[in-house]
């Protein structure tokens, strides 16, 4: 039987497809965003007659949606595994979460990536070091501390260094060896910023369990609605920095000529302006849901599903998958994300067809991670022997995906590589 663990607040919409068949729409696109969970949105519901401004006002209504909110950082702390020394800033996305980071490094800073990184964890760095994408996670470990030593040597022991790394890969789903590069990490006296946007909707994130430094997550990634993420780690770097935004919110004094600013610290001091407070409210009631439902169960449904996923296309004929580590052979390696590509196939045409011919939903690019898209797709070229299409395909599953929505895929694209899609067959 399906088996889900976390409700979602509409049901899938219904296409109607060419041939006059009517089904419901299978979203295989939770990688980029996910549906609302119902537990996000009763959260919404349920603050709605107490609807105020945070932080901002003694009345009853201000107060309660102030409680609301920071009651929302604690549980929010908490499933991402934060000591209690911590700092939870809330941001848009991860995006903003790492732009954050970036912006609060001490002067000098060197940031360490790997370049399979998302760009949200490749570009924002002000002086970054790029190590080349590795083939297994023993590589990445055994290169990230031959760097680190390599720049402490040259650079010597006091340049601070932060290593910016992805729990999960958007493209392959594959997971990263968090524990052990943040302890290779921490013998160079090197922090370590975890991307946990693909990681949370799948697996625990423990940031102390981990070791690591700072951990950054998305709300929609995590069936809440978009416009709410979070940044949390270490207080030092964020309360030394200056603000992120300046403005209301973010202090604690300005003198009549504006001429002397005193900064908050803590949270505020980095989320001037007024909050998205149910962005906030929303994330922590799934964050509270997946912390308490069957999060086993899920998770060994999920494997199965993901192993069919990746069985039923690896078996069609010119379909390559891309993966970073290939002799990791077990799903549980992986969080359920297929990337493919189909050798006689542009990818954007075939996901064209895949919506509209089938009501299938898969995300067609580069998937915001050029530089490892690209050489995944050149890699598969070489393995397969046959020239692979400039972009990939997407399949990833979540809350609410079924066998029947896994099947439907794999023969849809079965049948779509039998036959043209190209543009001039497709209507939107
Ligand atoms: N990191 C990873 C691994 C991602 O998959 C994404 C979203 N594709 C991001 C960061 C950026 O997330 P957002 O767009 O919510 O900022």
């Amino acid at each position: 039987a399906d088996v889900t663990h976390l409700d979602l607040a509409a049901p899938a919409p219904e296409a109607v497809l060419p041939d006059g068949r009517r089904v419901a729409f299978a979203n295989l696109d939770y990688a980029a965003t996910a549906p609302v969970a119902r537990v996000a949105a009763e959260a919404v519901q349920e603050l709605l007659p107490w609807y105020g401004s945070v932080h901002r006002g003694a009345g009853a209504l201000s107060q309660k949606t102030t409680f609301a909110y920071e009651r929302a950082r604690q549980t929010i702390a908490d499933f991402l595994g934060c000591r209690p020394a911590d700092e939870v800033v809330f941001t848009r996305n991860t995006t903003d979460a790492m732009n954050l980071l970036a912006h609060a490094l001490p002067p000098e800073t060197l940031t360490l990536t790997f370049l399979g990184e998302h760009h949200a964890g490749l570009l924002p760095w002000p002086r970054a070091h790029r190590l080349p994408i590795p083939g297994s996670p023993a590589e990445a470990v055994a290169s990230l501390a031959d760097a680190l030593a390599a720049v402490r040597t040259r650079d010597g022991a006091a340049r601070p260094l932060l290593v910016a790394v992805t729990a999960a890969s958007n493209v392959t789903g594959e997971i990263w060896p968090i524990a052990a590069l943040v302890e290779q990490a921490h013998r160079y006296g090197a922090r370590v910023a975890v991307d946990a946007a693909q990681l949370a909707p799948h697996r625990t994130v423990d940031l102390a369990a981990w070791g690591a430094d700072y951990v950054a997550v998305s709300g929609h990634k995590l069936y809440a609605p978009f416009g709410c993420g979070v940044l949390a780690g270490r207080a030092d770097w964020l309360d030394a920095a200056p603000p992120y935004l300046s403005g209301g919110g973010a202090t604690s004094s300005v003198t009549d000529t504006a001429a002397t600013v005193v900064w908050a610290h803590g949270p505020a001091r980095h989320e001037a302006g007024t909050p998205n407070v149910f962005g906030a409210v929303a994330l922590a009631a799934v964050c509270a849901e997946l912390t308490t439902s069957d999060g086993v169960g899920w998770q060994a449904y999920e494997t199965v599903l993901s192993k069919r996923l990746e069985a039923g296309l690896s078996a069609i004929p010119g379909v390559a998958v891309l993966r970073s580590f290939p002799e990791a052979t077990e799903a549980t390696d992986r969080v359920g994300i297929v990337s493919f590509a189909v050798s006689t196939h542009d990818s954007a045409d075939l996901a064209r067809w895949l919506s509209v011919a089938e009501g299938i939903g898969v995300r067609e690019g580069l998937f915001c991670a050029h530089p490892l898209s690209r050489r995944l797709l050149a890699d598969a070229g070489r393995r397969t022997g046959r020239p692979m299409p400039a972009t990939a395909l997407r399949a990833s599953i979540g809350a609410g995906t079924t066998e029947d929505h896994v099947d439907r895929l794999v023969a849809a694209v079965a049948q779509g590589v039998e036959k043209s899609v190209g543009h001039n067959e497709v209507r939107l």
